[in-house]
């Protein structure tokens, strides 16, 4: 039999993820490995895509079905709609990446009127047979018919109530078939027609109903926060029904090979006896931990470890298993990596790579480096007895500590979080519908639900501080107010959450910053072995220095020198000296400023012993180092009609305006900064230069070994940089000799330096490209106040990918990047190259660094253990390519 559109679990495998999207790849895949799967088959995303291209099932889909639905009566020994051995089957969608929860699933379908009582009888468990088609009937009305699932849940109330039960489970199989009664009057009510007694019928429109939820409000708002493709679609996988709700011998569960919070090789995850899997994702009902079948079944527990084993080591990965015991029989539905904190993620890494499981290289490529900053997470302080005010505890479901209002809606995080404020999601549960809200707020805390619920899940892939199933709290969304312990809470309420301990507290508290784990450090030591480039840091101060270094940071890549006049005592200093008239009064100011200057670099050269450190030259805006204009005027008008004011200080005011006016510049960023500050004033760097060589000079005298580097910022023409480097020169011998061994270069962060860049380097020993002011020069958007402009409604409105400020611009700035590495080398082949503007720090900028060429990227101290890693990603990224490119290698790798 041919087909087009269909495949059995029997004829996939692993690499076919893009036709039978992940969840039907592994499931062929756990076929072929001989695991317990219950057999079934994938519509492929193929047919997604005809689908939405037609509108409508594609030509030979239902006739497939037919054939396939009748291969798999084969193979159960039942048959769709019969009455006598009906077959079930489930409808699920299954995306190329996963997409947890975001789309939907039909369960138990292929039941009606009469094979509801087929079931029942050869069950011969009536209550679980009304228990399936009760759910179908809900399921499929909501799912394929969309009818708010509020309207079953109504009715399923009030019969619970009526025969005063709390749990589902306690149903009677009399009050389990008034629920189907009631849900067949809602299914009508609300759709005008009766619950579909034909099971094809049932079937082509369960299939449809998939494929439309490729398209539903949470999946897109999922995909676009994961950067997932709409054209891909999703794959439907039609499965043999098992049932963990058969009874007490029965039972469903999800399990981690590993703990995904803390990285632990122990198995982890939850079960809930007599139920279905989606009660345990919905959070609906809390489950029991894993550990607890060891006692209650421990002929399945075995089972289940050795299933974990021999999954990890076929993927090589850590593995989330969605499994359900059917009257003592394991079975499995679904395998995927598991989802999992930053810290889990490195101890697992460092874990499978010293255990043979996985290389080094897979180990630092594992890593997901938005994710790597969380792992240095904060948590509170809880020395800090004054600021907590515990409230309650539930589950630590994903790791950081958060503070902020209580929002008690997905939209209410939105708007909030637009303003400004820092807002934590309360919830009794949250729901894909949820996401936006998760995405917005700063951490989620619920009610109910366990750590495999969709909060936790979704919660724990953002890297989100989420505590869950905190069972003390009692929330109520329509009032706004959530109870707690006889306390009550609304809207707006400071509340503090920790993920790692599923802590809650009432108020703000204090938050702790993370520190270092061993498991990170040996990640860390192994992408120090991979990758090429170097990691500096930005720093000024030698506290600074000392934290990048131990960091990790090799160096310092951008010393700005005028952060070191920004401190209190200093700035007078400073702008006396940008507001001396004459000479003289210069030379004054900067002889004061020479010695603390000199200290400075003493610290600096020590903090960085036998580590380069590059020194920039003054590169003020001027803006930020003038007295207020408003306030001299004020002062100005009061010493007018004050009769008793001093002359002398009436004199300096009205000077001081005057010079104000005089510096006053439009648009500063592109006015007397830089080199161009040098060159009007060539006291300045002389006066820097000095303390930096003195500095050397006493650092050398001492023993010490200071690597020292001057930069030139601004540069945009070769001229400015011809002059001003002669200057540093003659300073530079007079002090220490014509063999001074201090690097000059300049920062490329004018387009004009970057198309002249051959000309340039014929005086720079380096090149640091300052991507924030050549971003700014590029695009010709202030970076002052492009972002709190219009730069949000560009990438709202999709005009721009990303913030080119966060992001390097890989087609403008890149290019010029490019242009500037290819002419500069041409003149001086050694030539250092590297970023030292936001930018180094950032992953995807990382990678394009290296692809460009680059030698290193400096970056803010605190990045620097992730520039680290995603350096190394980018050479192992790199030689993959490489490799890709020369097919012999290719041919290799794929028959390995
Ligand atoms: C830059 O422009 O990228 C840079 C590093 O210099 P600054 O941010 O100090 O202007
Ligand atoms: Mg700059």
């Amino acid at each position: 039999m041919s087909r087009k559109w269909i495949r059995f679990f029997t004829e996939g495998n692993a690499s076919m993820k893009q036709l039978l999207g992940g969840k039907g790849a592994n499931l062929a895949e756990m076929t072929r490995a001989g695991l317990a799967v219950p057999p079934g088959f994938t519509v492929t995303t193929d047919a997604c895509r005809a689908f939405y291209s037609g509108e409508k099932l594609p030509d030979g889909l239902q006739q497939e079905l037919i054939q396939s639905i009748q291969q798999l009566e084969g193979e159960k020994r039942a048959i769709f709609g019969d009455k006598s051995a009906p077959l079930l089957v489930s409808v699920r969608s299954g995306s190329v990446e996963s997409m947890p929860g975001m789309m939907d699933t039909i369960l138990n379908l292929g039941l009606n009127d009469e094979t509801a009582e087929g079931l029942a009888t050869i069950t011969g468990n009536r209550r679980f047979a009304y228990d399936c088609y009760r759910r179908l009937i809900q399921m499929f009305g909501n799912v394929v018919r969309g009818v708010p699932t509020f309207h079953f849940e109504q009715q399923l109330h009030a019969i619970k109530k009526h025969y005063g039960v709390t749990q589902d489970q306690d149903l009677t199989e009399e009050a389990l078939a008034q629920v189907i009664q009631a849900f067949q009057v809602v299914y009508k009510k609300q759709t005008n027609e009766s619950f579909p007694q034909d099971v094809y019928v049932q079937l082509y429109a369960a299939v449809e109903a998939v494929f439309r939820s490729w398209n539903n409000e949470r999946a897109k708002v999922y995909r676009r926060a994961h950067r997932i493709s709409d054209a891909q679609g999703t794959a439907v996988n039609i499965q043999s029904m098992v049932f963990g709700n058969w009874g007490m011998d029965s039972g469903t569960g999800v399990v981690f090979t590993r703990n995904p919070s803390t990285g632990e090789a122990t198995l982890f995850g939850e079960y809930l006896t007599n139920a279905q899997g989606e009660d345990v994702v919905a959070g609906t009902r809390t489950p029991e931990p894993i550990v607890t079948l060891s006692t209650s079944s421990p002929g399945i527990f075995q089972q289940i470890i050795e299933m974990c084993q021999l999954l990890e080591h076929h993927y090589r990965d850590m593995q989330d298993i969605e499994f359900t015991v059917e009257r003592g029989n394991l079975y499995i539905l679904q395998t995927r990596s598991g989802k999992r904190t930053a810290q889990a993620a490195v101890t697992i890494a460092v874990d499978m790579a010293q255990s043979g499981l996985i290389t080094k290289e897979e180990a630092v490529n594992r890593i997901d480096i938005s994710h790597l900053d969380k792992l240095l997470h904060s948590t509170v302080d809880e020395d800090d007895q004054q600021t907590l005010d515990l409230l309650a505890r539930g589950l630590p479901a994903s790791p950081g500590a958060a503070v902020g209002a209580i929002v008690f809606d997905a939209d209410t995080a939105v708007e909030w979080g637009k303003q400004g404020r820092k807002t934590v999601l309360v919830r009794n549960e949250t729901t894909p519908e949820d996401i936006h809200g998760v995405i917005a707020a700063v951490g989620v805390l619920t009610s109910r639900g366990g750590m495999t619920s969709h909060a936790a899940v979704v919660a724990r892939g953002m890297g989100k501080p989420c505590v869950c199933g905190c069972e003390a709290l009692a929330v109520s969304v329509s009032e706004q107010l959530l109870m707690v312990n006889g306390r009550t809470f609304k809207q707006g309420d400071a509340i503090s959450i920790d993920g790692a301990t599923g802590k809650v507290y009432a108020g703000e508290t204090h938050l702790r910053q993370p520190e270092m784990t061993a498991d990170l450090l040996t990640l860390l030591a192994w992408a120090d072995s991979i990758r090429s480039m170097q990691v500096l840091a930005n720093a000024d101060t030698p506290e600074d220095a000392q934290k990048a270094r131990e960091w990790g940071a090799e160096g310092i890549g951008l010393c700005r020198t005028e952060h070191m006049f920004m401190a209190k005592e200093r700035l007078p200093l400073m702008q006396q000296m940008i507001m001396a008239d004459t000479f003289e009064q210069r030379s004054q100011c900067l002889e004061q400023l020479l010695p603390i200057q000199r200290s400075d670099f003493e610290g600096l050269f020590r903090a960085m012993d036998g580590l380069p450190v590059t020194i920039r030259l003054l590169d003020p805006p001027l803006h930020e180092f003038l007295p207020s204009s408003e306030a001299l005027l004020k002062e100005s008008m009061q010493l007018e009609i004050d009769i008793h004011a001093d002359l002398a200080r009436k004199l300096e005011v009205k000077r001081l305006l005057g010079k104000v006016k005089q510096l006053h510049e439009a648009n500063p960023m592109m006015g007397l900064r830089g080199c161009r500050l040098g060159l009007l004033f060539p006291e300045i760097y002389d006066m820097q230069t000095t303390a930096i060589v003195q500095a050397v000079q006493s650092a050398r005298q001492a023993g010490a070994n200071p690597i020292c580097l001057i930069m030139l910022p601004l540069i945009g023409h070769v001229n400015e940089l011809k002059l001003l480097r002669n200057r540093v020169e003659k300073i530079a011998e007079q002090y220490l000799g014509v063999n001074h061994g201090i690097g000059m270069g300049t920062m490329i962060e004018v387009p004009r330096a970057a198309l002249t860049a051959n000309q340039i380097a014929e005086y720079a020993d380096f090149f640091s490209f300052g991507t924030n002011d050549l971003t700014q020069m590029t695009f010709g958007y202030s970076r002052d106040d492009a972002e709190g402009s219009f730069l949000n409604r560009y990438i709202e409105q999709g005009i721009l990918k990303e913030n080119p400020f966060q992001v390097l611009d890989e087609d403008g700035v890149g290019a010029l990047l490019a242009t500037a590495v290819q002419l500069g080398t041409q003149v001086k082949p050694q030539l250092k190259k590297g970023v030292c503007g936001e930018h180094g720090g950032d992953h995807q900028s990382i990678q394009l660094c290296q692809r460009l060429g680059l030698d290193y990227v400096s970056c803010s101290p605190f990045r620097v253990p992730i520039a680290r890693i995603s350096a190394a990603q980018a050479t192992l990224r790199l030689r993959a390519d490489e490799s890709e490119t020369e097919p012999l290698h290719a041919e290799g790798a794929k028959a390995v």
